[in-house]
Formats: C-alpha cells, structure tokens, sequence
C-alpha cells in the first residue's frame, strides 16, 4: 500500500471500463489521486464498485504511456518526438495529399467505444466534415453492432429497453452468451440480489457460467448449446411458447404488425424449429428446453439479458432478433421487471454507436442517405454530406490491400489485438501511407503508425459516457491531461490542421451541438446532468426526465415487428484435423485485451490466459492440469496453459484474451455476421496437443 495522503477534495466521475457505468469518488490531496470510491448516489451502482474499477486509475501514471506526439516517415524507421504542431501538420499535410492522390474517400476514421460521447461525435464529424465522406467506423464492429441491426429491426431502436433497476422486478431472468459475474460484476450483484430473492434463472451458454451455480443460487434451467447454434435454440424456445399457445395474444396484437406475427408463427410452428428436432444440432436436452419456455412465458415478468455470445456469430443479428421476437410474443416489454437488454461490453459502447460512428448513420441512428436528416447537419456544420454510406473497418483494411484506401485516423483501439484475422490486419495496415495511431500506449497497431498522438485517460478531461441503460454519466476531469490535451482538443487540432476551423472551447459546447441535432438527446446538457446526476436517452421535450423504460405505450417504429430467423450453420467447420469448438470470454479481474488493467499495480490481476478444456477431452489427448498446450486452427496457432474442468461440455474448449502474448484472435476465422460483419470470434473450430510452451 502507498501512502499517498489524507484526501482534501474529491471529483465524482465515471468509471472507464465496462458497460455498467459505475460512478465514483476520485477523492484527491492537492493533484495526487489517493483513491476512488464508489459513489453512493450512483444510480447505476448505488455505491457499489467491483475490483477492476476500483483501481482502475493506476494505469494513469503508467511509465509506458507516451506523453510526447511522434512521427515516421516509413513504419520502418525510429520514431521521432516532435512538437504537437509538427505532429498534426505531417498529418495533415500526408492526408491532404493521399486524398488529392488517391480520392476523397481514400482516408477514414475508427472511434473508440473508450472516449466520451464528445470525443466520438467530433471524430465521425471530422470524417463526414473535413474528409467528406463516411468512412467512420468504432470498435462497436467488433462487437455489439448485431444489437444495432437487430433490436432497431424489430423495436426500432438500437438500445437495451429497461434501466438496471427494473431487474427488481423481474421473475424470470434468462442470461444469454453474457457472463456478468465476470464481465459486468456490478450489475451481477443486483441481479443476484434479486435471484436469491426468488426470481428464476435460465442460462443459455455452452460453458456452465458461475450463475449456473453458486452459493444461494441455482439456475432452473442450464441450456448448455453447442456454440454457434444460438439461433436453433432461440427458435426453438419460440416453437414451444407458439404451439403450445403461451404467447400474449392481447399484447402482440395490440402492439405489434399482426400481418407479420403470422408469417413468423406458420414459420416457427413448422416442427423443423422444436426442442426434439434441433436437439442433435444444439445439443440441448429438449425436455429442458421446452420446460425453460414454459418457464419463461409464464412465470411473470420475463427479462432478458444478453452479451457477446449472442452477437460475435455468423448469426448475431439473427440471434438478436430471435431475443426480441421472445419477448414480443410473451408480452415481456413495456413495463418493470421485463425487456431485452444488450450488457455492453466497453464503458461507451452505446454512446459511440448513438454518435454517429456507424458508415451508414448520423448521430441517432439516422440513414446518411435520407436527405432530410443530411440537412440537419449540414446547415450546423456548414458542408456537404456525402449520401453514400462509407466503409466499415474490415471494408477498409480490404481495400487498404487492394490500393485504395491509404489513410486512418483510430482512436482509442487497438485493431491489430481486437480485431479478427491478425495477418488481414497488419497487410491492410501495412499498405496504408497514412496511419495516425491516437492512444494512451504504444499499441500493437502502432507498429505500423506512421503518426502517433498520445491520449489522455478519463481521469483527464470532462465529457459524457452512455452506459447499457441509455444512462448518460458525467466524466469530470480529475488531473489536467498529462499530455496537454484531452482527447477532444486532440481531434479539433488535427480537424484545424486540415482547415476545419472548429472552435469548441468545452465538452459542453459539444453537447450543446449533439443536442440540437440529434432528437433523442434534444434535452440533454450539463446543467441538466449536474441538477439529475445522469440521465437516460431519449431525454427531448416528450421526455425531459429522461426515459428508463423503452417502449411503453408503443415501440419506437410504431408497431413492433417480428423476424423469421431461420438457422443457418456457420462456415467454420469442425472435422478431424480440427475436432473440437473454442468460444471465448473475460475474466473479472482484466479488461479485455488488458491494455489498461495489466498496467495497474495489482498482483491479482496478472493472471495469465488459460485453455479450458473437459478433462474426457484432455485425457484423450494425454494432457494435465497446467500443461503447455497447442491451440491450433485453420487460421494460425498460439499456446497456453491447460485447464481441466467440466465447466465446458466435450467437445467445446474455452479461453480468454487479455494477454497480447496469447494472441486468440491469430486463432479466429475471418467470418463474420451476415448483416454487420461482426467477426465470429465464439466459434472457431480447433485442436488441442501437448506443447514445450512458448
Ligand atoms: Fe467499472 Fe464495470 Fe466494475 Fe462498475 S462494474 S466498477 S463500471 S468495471
């Protein structure tokens, strides 16, 4: 323990790691942090923190964080420290001339789902403004986009429906491809707390999840899926609720297109979708499953709650629709205790998607090509907006190796550790001329930077975080920034440099933009967030308080909208080189590529990543607990430590991806969901050998 001294102040802020948005006490002695405390008025953690988020300062003061901007002319040369001028000028001037060069739509942006909801806005603004197109993309990619498409299909919009609260009032909780001890411990407590209470537990996971079982708790039904057949069993749990007539014929007809729900229940009712039938594929005990529909259509308010099991699949649309028809068909939204609520993974995921990161839509999830929403923006930004959606991050590392797109500006992501097909990555990257890495460290992707600003952690500037309930959080500037600049002034520069002319003076000047042009945050400003605390989006004139529950009296497209999600098998295919299934998850003590938590001294938190693997399928193979392993696939191999537990089904293995050592993703497919590309990253099929180690 380091004495750091009494605490004279103290700033309440947002914690910067996961989806549950917990508020904290900085409290400080002059401008030393001495500790952070959960803060009591918290409304989304109610004076509770976990582990990572309590120390989750440390890797401020980090001795690898570059403070000083570089450059290089080649990625082969050494880096050079130079003034923040020179810097964004040889940026500038590189992307200018790879635009006059190459085309206007030659250079895009990635935001980051790490910055504030300012910080994202100004930098898909700098794409659609000063670039001049819509080559803007976040690292949501990789992640929730499937919840975008799938819940704005059915419900019309892309957000969780209910506030953590309501899980006071739910009945029957199903937990889907999440794993929120681990993954969002906070909201994890609550919804224990409601569990040991009474309310009733499905879990639907291939790995038997802490929730399954532990003390006091005891789900009532584990569905243990072969992974990649979520949409099989989702189906199938509707094929039970309709032929058995247990959906809400009152609510569905009243709230949703009827015409549609009776497409999709002659589609569902077809006994190709029952628990029998699909039981080979899924490798779902069918008397479990039809008991688990049973349980969830009729054992009072149903919620359910999912992560990124459900959406990192071939299929993660589907899947994410299939939830939403689930709660149509039971009546369970609208109202306390019931709902569909994406945990999200990364503390700003739902606010760089509500931003405007996505190619295809403005700030509130609105269409670049209708030209009435074009409009608003151009007469607040005074420029034209192109009408045609621009490319996603895999779009554009495809056609940086084909020649055609040669320069990027990320922000706050590592896409050569978090995104799939590692080799695609570093050949898009390489090919670039023009790389700007914006970051806090020098990142796997900096290696092939030819520009690198230094960031500013969340300690060091103001601004706003919209967690997994639509709950807009103050950030509030602890230490000034130990670069110079918060994140925001950073984009503003490098906007100027390119002749831009912005003059934002705070973040609040920011909102003040975000609010007139995007109707779901119409009424929100800080003074607001000041008197409220935090509010929830849509917060406008319908709704000056904001909006903890979503869909009320109507969904947010009217009439809700039911989807055939008809299974289709993923491409990657087990078979004997590659016999078994490796799914992947987190651990509760790092954050995901561990870029933030492996820089906090803590000794608890250099754990390394394990292989999973059931003992019957170690024991075939002639492997201990603890041995060095070869996980292989057709994409590449990496090795680690094996684990035996029954926690995994034969045939399925099971690791983590915190470690840059372990590289995971060198081992992942490059397929994708059909409709947003969100990689496959839970399905890879592999094998498993014994290994000298590294
Ligand atoms: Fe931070 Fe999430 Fe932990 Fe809350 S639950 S303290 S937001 S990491």
């Amino acid at each position: 323990i380091i004495e750091l001294g009494t605490p004279d102040r103290s700033v309440v802020t947002t914690c910067a790691y996961c989806g549950v948005g917990c508020s904290f006490k900085a409290e400080m002695n002059g401008d030393t942090l001495v500790r952070m405390v959960p803060y009591k008025h918290g409304k989304a953690n109610r004076g509770h923190s976990c582990v990572k988020g309590r120390f989750a300062y440390g890797y401020a003061h980090h001795n690898d964080r570059i403070l000083k901007p570089m450059i290089r002319e080649r990625i082969t040369d050494p880096w050079q420290e130079v003034s923040w001028d020179e810097a964004l000028s040889f940026a500038a001037t590189r992307l200018r001339s790879l635009q006059a060069q190459y085309g206007k739509k030659s250079i895009g942006v990635i935001t980051s789902s790490r910055c504030t909801n300012e910080e994202t806005y100004l930098v898909q603004k700098l794409a659609r403004a000063v670039f001049g197109n819509n080559n803007t993309d976040t690292c949501a990619r990789v992640c929730h986009s499937p919840t975008g498409y799938g819940l704005g299909q059915t419900f019309g919009t892309s957000a969780g429906t209910q506030d953590f609260d309501s899980v006071e009032h739910t009945d029957v909780v199903v937990v889907i491809g999440a794993n929120p001890t681990d993954g969002h411990p906070v909201f994890a407590s609550r919804l224990k707390k409601r569990l040991r209470a009474g309310a009733k537990l499905i879990v639907i996971d291939p790995r038997r999840i802490d929730l399954v079982k532990s003390p006091h708790i005891s789900a009532a039904h584990h569905l243990p899926l072969r992974p990649g057949t979520n949409v099989a069993v989702v189906s199938a749990l509707a094929h039970v609720i309709v032929t058995e007539g247990l959906m809400d014929e009152d609510f569905i007809r009243a709230r949703c297109d009827w015409d549609e729900f009776q497409h999709y229940a002659e589609f569902i009712s077809n006994p190709r979708h029952s628990p029998e039938a699909t039981a080979m594929l899924t490798g779902v005990d069918p008397a479990e499953l039809r008991a688990a529909a049973r349980l969830f259509a009729h054992g009072g308010n149903g919620a359910i709650y999912y992560g990124l099991g459900v959406t990192e699949h071939s299929q993660g649309s589907t899947t994410v629709m299939g939830i939403a028809n689930l709660a149509m068909l039971t009546g369970n939204i609208g109202r306390p205790g019931v709902g569909v609520n994406p945990l999200r993974g990364q503390n700003n995921v739902q606010g760089s998607c509500d931003m405007g990161s996505f190619p295809h839509e403005l700030p509130g999830y609105r269409h670049v090509k209708g030209p009435e929403v074009r409009a608003v923006f151009e007469e607040a930004w005074g420029v034209e907006i192109d009408a045609e959606p621009g490319l996603r991050i895999p779009n554009m590392l495809d056609a940086a190796v084909d020649g055609t797109f040669k320069g990027l500006y990320c922000q706050g992501e590592d896409i050569l550790q978090s995104d799939p097909d590692t080799k695609h990555v570093a050949a898009g990257l390489a090919a670039m001329d023009c790389v700007i890495v914006h970051d806090l460290f020098l990142n796997e992707t900096a290696n092939y930077a030819h520009v690198f600003l230094p960031g500013s952690t969340f300690l060091e500037k103001d601004g706003t975080f919209t967690n997994a309930e639509r709950r807009i959080n103050r950030v509030r500037k602890v230490i000034p920034p130990l670069n110079g600049y918060a994140d925001w002034e950073i984009t503003q520069m490098l906007a100027n440099a390119m002749g831009a002319g912005w003059t934002y003076s705070h973040p609040a000047r920011i909102m003040e933009e975000i609010a007139a042009t995007t109707p779901s945050f119409a009424g929100v400003d800080y003074a607001l967030l000041e008197e409220k605390g935090s509010v929830q989006w849509p917060c406008n004139e319908a709704h000056p308080e904001g909006t903890p529950l979503m869909h009320v009296d109507g969904f947010m497209r009217g009439k809700g909208r039911f989807i055939v999600t008809e299974y289709v098998a993923t491409d990657e295919k087990t078979g004997p080189r590659f016999p078994l299934l490796l799914t992947t998850g987190r651990i509760l003590s790092q954050y995901n590529v561990g870029a933030q938590t492996r820089r906090t001294a803590n000794v608890v938190w250099h754990e390394e990543d394990l292989l999973e693997i059931h003992p019957h399928d170690a024991e075939v193979r002639g492997l201990k607990e603890g041995d060095w392993v070869r996980l292989a696939s057709r994409a590449g191999e990496t090795t680690l430590r094996a684990m035996l537990t029954d926690r995994v089904s034969p045939g399925v293995v099971y690791t983590t991806f915190h470690h840059p050592d372990t590289q995971a993703n060198v081992i992942t497919t490059d397929y994708s969901d059909w409709a947003t590309n969100c990689p496959e990253y839970k399905v890879t099929a592999v094998q498993v050998s014994l290994s000298n180690g590294p």
